[in-house]
């Protein structure tokens, strides 16, 4: 029997394959050269690491449950027998003296030997033992680049294997993508990351917040990752492959059997038209959209666009970019987000997960960045407004919290379309501008905002975060994390209600909208747009199309009074099963 993970399941599916321990690629460390008076304290630098290392390795060897199979506290004794050993405590000193070079490179260059002399030798168990060494290095490595920041990480050979790190980045996650990585797991990270999001949205099977996942994965081994189920099983039995090679079938055919309701329009059985829309990260989630008949982009989050690179793109790159998703969507309209950046989506690989101390979440993000930084922000308007001339395109603003934000938008709105016009360049002149409600004080301000605006659209993963002060990346308040609070619901019932009076469309484009277990709550809430990642949305149709909304009002309402998550609970199963 393999050893079972259980983590939080962010995107379904089930992948097997190999382990790739992110960790395990050795990170690109330079040479440089030590001048005599500061050897002693590169050596003691050296030291401090290897010091932190056996501490760490100790840690985790004194958490690991009675029950946990012999082999893996094994492996910890192994990876503490090897610290103490002269090949790694001495003679990386030996090297530093000698050469006068950093103690990374003289700990890569001792590296570099013992696994030599490993690869060279007959015995298949002692040839394994290279990863130890490849382990425990990367562990006193890491100590060493973090004491003077962020470790660089050399790029992965990713195709086909089964990631596993400690916390991935959506910029991780979008580059492990184009390598062809069949699925995720990590130690760290919520449900609503972007990360998560971002996987969902790629079709990446991924399991977060799985507890020590690191202690127990070791590179290369057989490895199946449950989305759904939220596992990560190491080292599969037969038995067990063939379990979950037979849910990867039944998945296949699950997704068949959806497809014959494709053509289909989605309106409930007593006549509600509701517009099912995508959610886009990238151009190449286009082919997705078009598979599940979608009826247009509800949000195309373009700071993907952003991330990952040294400058970000001009007007013009952008104006390609955001051409090709309109020509593809071949008259069905497309919401682009204007930028997103701040909290996790950090435009580099380099900048991971900022500290929990700096509050990234509610410092310069989004919109707060944009106005921050007009000329970046203005020349995605032109882009998006010059797109406007192909089809119809809706300009969306992230994040708004006050008015005067959203007068200042609309002014610079006025004022790019001015410059166009001197440019002779087309445009939509009435292009729809709407905003995202996803600060409560937004939400609360609904009627402002929609008095302003053309349309709004819920964006449930920050209301939900800023609202019930759940941090979306940390899987430690993960539990906290509920879309059925009642502050969540009568905030969606706000926005909804300010819409109705102001005549404007509301959107749902948090993760909520596409979630089945709350599809039926927000019809009986009067919602009529929901966008949702391209995958889940025959799912949803399937619900609308069976729907008497009529009949889910008398359940709703009672949901909507409820003060308690046990009653609530029951109301929404009861709600999902009404005939
Ligand atoms: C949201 O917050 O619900 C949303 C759709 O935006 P993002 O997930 O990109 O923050
Ligand atoms: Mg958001």
């Amino acid at each position: 029997m393999g050893l079972v993970l259980s983590g939080i399941s962010v995107s379904r599916g089930v992948a097997i394959g190999k382990a790739h321990l992110l960790q395990h690629d050795f990170p690109e460390v330079g040479e440089y050269t030590v001048p005599k008076p500061l050897l002693t304290e590169e050596i003691t630098r050296f030291r401090l690491a290897v010091k932190k290392a056996r501490q760490q390795l100790k840690a985790i060897r004194q958490r690991i449950p009675a029950h946990t199979p012999a082999d893996i506290a094994d492996f910890i004794d192994a990876h503490l027998l090897m610290l103490g050993d002269a090949a790694l405590a001495e003679v990386p000193v030996a090297i530093i003296k000698e050469r006068r070079c950093n103690a990374e490179w003289a700990l890569k260059l001792q590296r570099d030997a013992l696994v030599g002399v490993f690869e060279e030798m007959d015995d298949p168990y002692l040839r394994t033992r290279q990863d130890d060494v490849n382990h425990v290095v990367n562990r006193i490595l890491r100590n060493l680049l973090y004491q003077g920041g962020h470790p660089k990480e050399a790029e992965p050979q990713l195709k086909g294997r089964l990631a596993i790190a400690e916390d991935i980045s959506p910029a991780e996650m979008l580059m492990m993508h184009y390598q062809g990585v069949a699925a995720i797991a990590s130690q760290y990270g919520g449900a609503n990351s972007h990360t998560a999001i971002l996987a969902r949205s790629l079709g990446v099977p991924a399991v977060v917040g799985v507890p020590r996942l690191l202690d127990y994965i070791r590179h290369g081994e057989a490895l199946v990752i449950d989305g759904r189920q939220g596992v990560v099983l190491a080292g599969p039995d037969p038995a067990e492959l063939e379990y979950f090679r037979r849910r990867q079938r039944e998945e296949r055919r699950h997704l068949t059997a959806l497809r014959k309701i494709r053509e289909l329009p989605a309106v409930s059985r007593d006549g509600h038209a509701v517009q099912l829309l995508a959610n886009v990260e990238i151009p190449e989630d286009i082919p997705a959209t078009r598979r599940a008949a979608a009826a247009g982009i509800g949000l195309y989050r373009t700071e993907m666009l952003f991330i990952n690179r040294d400058q970000p793109p001009d007007e013009e790159e952008q104006y390609r970019v955001y051409r090709k998703i309109v020509r593809a969507m071949k008259g069905r309209p497309v919401t682009i987000r204007t930028l997103d950046l701040g909290a996790d989506k950090t435009p580099g690989l380099a900048e991971r997960r900022p500290a929990a101390a700096n509050n990234p979440a509610m410092g310069l993000r989004a919109i707060r960045c944009c106005l921050r930084e007009p000329e970046l922000f203005c020349a995605q308007i032109r882009a998006i407004l010059r797109a406007s001339a192909l089809g119809p395109v809706r300009m969306m603003i992230p994040m708004l919290s006050t008015v005067q934000e959203l007068q200042q938008v609309l002014r610079l709105v006025e004022e790019e379309k001015q410059h166009l016009r001197r440019r002779r360049q087309r445009f939509d002149e009435n292009l729809p501008v709407g905003g995202m409600i996803e600060v409560p004080a937004a939400a609360v301000a609904a009627p402002a905002f929609a008095r302003r605006l053309d349309f709004l659209s819920i964006g449930t993963n920050d209301l939900i975060q800023y609202t019930l002060a759940v941090d979306r990346l940390d899987e430690q308040v993960n539990y906290l994390y509920d879309p059925l609070h009642p502050a969540i619901l009568k905030l969606i019932q706000l926005v909804i209600g300010a819409g109705r009076r102001a005549g404007i469309p509301v959107a749902m484009c948090g993760e909520m909208a596409g979630d089945t277990r709350y599809t039926r709550l927000l019809l009986g809430m009067g919602l009529r747009e929901f966008s949702m990642y391209p995958a889940t949305l025959l799912e949803v149709k399937r619900i609308v199309i069976d729907a008497e909304i009529g009949r889910l009002s008398r359940t709703v309402k009672r949901i909507l009074r409820a003060e308690s998550r046990e009653e609530i609970l029951t109301l929404v199963e009861k709600l999902n099963h009404l005939e």
